[in-house]
């Protein structure tokens, strides 16, 4: 394996701090004048509404709202607003919200560009060209949407929800105003802010790969040279401040740090990708119907325990666990915090029982391109051992 090979695509603009959203105007208008606006419902109700919309409008623009977004985002609804998109032929897609309305966007872009059913794209890297471009406003800090290259929807045909990822899909420019996630609920502040922990976590600790630079890039490239610094400094800026912002809403430095963070834990996950968490939330989430930061934040200590005797795996939890600062080991840390934002700490909380333990870790082992990614082989009695572990509160 060649040491030091990285890879990065992102926004090509990305603003972030209070105040940056007044970029919006001007930064949609690079991209031309007809502006569909994909908005998380939430935000119809709010000033920020008018302050967005009505800023692009008044320079100029001509701004349609699309804000029926379903979360989950079942895939039906994405089709129709697929067609409305092309109806109306927009020159960009500025989208608004949470993770769900974001990746809503990216998907209604992808539709504009090139029509649907959306299943034919599922998996990785058949995206075939372009998307109409998209500026994304977060109005949560968790998910990193603003910069990935990926959106995930709910197909009723399908067990767990399903991927989309194409370097296509990463957004022309992010704007990261902490403004926007002063009201978010304590809830969602706890869960997508310890996903963006997961993030940052699961990229420092990725397995490397050997690419072969001659044929098509995987969409994540496993450990990646240029993202290992973005990924310690998501979790200093997460592991002291996401207890504050759920403890303290309005503590306008803590939402700053947290909505930071979780920028570069989108970074570093939009490249390297994520592994063993995800894998087990994508079944365990469908199976007990729990929030996705709620079962990463959950599997994650259980997970540091199983991955800790990967070769030179010590030194990176480590480096993880001095970014984070205070006391105790990285796992110490994460556990502390999960007990600080009410992440439950065992699976048999959420109602898992033993019974379905085989079937999830089944049904992870079929989330390949996230077990590919994984620094130990996640061989299904290993998958098994970590879920009984989850399940009574184990730890090492
Ligand atoms: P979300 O977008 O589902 O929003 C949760 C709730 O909070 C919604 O009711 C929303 O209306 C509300 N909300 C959003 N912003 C608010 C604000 N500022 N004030 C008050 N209410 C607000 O939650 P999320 O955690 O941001 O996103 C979760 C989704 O993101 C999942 O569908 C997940 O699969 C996806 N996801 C995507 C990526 C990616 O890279 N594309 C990464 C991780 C997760």
């Amino acid at each position: 394996m060649m040491p030091g090979i990285g890879t990065l695509r992102l926004p090509a603009r990305i603003h972030v701090g209070y105040g940056t959203r007044a970029q919006l105007p001007a930064v949609a208008a690079v991209h031309g004048r007809r502006v569909l606006a994909v908005v998380d419902p939430f935000l119809t109700r709010t000033p920020f509404f008018d302050d967005l919309v009505g800023g692009m409008t008044a320079a100029g623009l001509e701004v349609k709202v699309h804000s029926d977004v379903t979360p989950e985002l079942p895939v039906g609804t994405l089709d129709a607003a697929g067609e409305i998109a092309r109806d109306f032929g927009p020159d960009v897609i500025v989208a608004i919200g949470g993770g769900s309305a974001l990746d809503a966007a990216k998907l209604i872009a992808l539709l504009a560009a090139h029509g649907g059913p959306l299943s034919a794209y599922y998996g990785e890297n058949l995206v075939p060209g372009p998307v109409v471009p998209i500026v994304a406003l977060p109005t949560t800090a968790g998910t990193g949407s603003e910069v990935t290259p990926v959106a995930v929807v709910s197909d009723p045909g399908r067990e767990l929800k399903v991927g989309i990822s194409s370097p296509f899909l990463v957004p022309a420019a992010a704007i990261v105003d902490p403004e926007l996630t002063l009201d978010v609920p304590a809830t969602v502040t706890a869960y997508s802010g310890i996903d963006a922990l997961v993030h940052a976590v699961e990229s420092y600790t990725a397995r490397a790969f050997d690419l072969d630079f001659g044929g098509t890039l995987p969409v994540f490239t496993g450990r990646n040279a240029l993202i290992a610094p973005i990924a310690l400094r998501a979790a200093a800026h997460l592991g002291p401040w996401l207890p504050v912002a759920v403890a303290t809403p309005g503590d306008r430095e803590a939402r700053h740090e947290v909505a930071v963070g979780a920028l570069l834990g989108g970074i570093a996950f939009g490249s390297t990708g994520t592994h063993l968490c995800h894998a087990l939330q994508y079944p365990i989430g469908a199976l007990t119907k729990t929030p996705h930061g709620l079962g990463t934040g959950l599997m994650l200590p259980y997970v540091i325990d199983a991955i800790g005797d990967a070769p030179g795996m010590a030194a990176r939890l480590a480096e993880l666990g001095a970014a984070i600062g205070g006391p105790g080991s990285l796992r110490d840390r994460v556990v502390e915090i999960n007990r600080q934002i009410g992440v439950p700490a065992t699976l048999a909380e959420i109602g898992v029982t033993r019974d379905m333990l085989p079937h999830i870790a089944e049904l992870a082992t079929a989330s390949k391109r996230l077990i590919a990614i994984a620094p130990i082989d996640p061989a299904p009695d290993v998958l098994l051992d970590i879920l009984h572990r989850a399940l009574e509160g184990v730890l090492t």
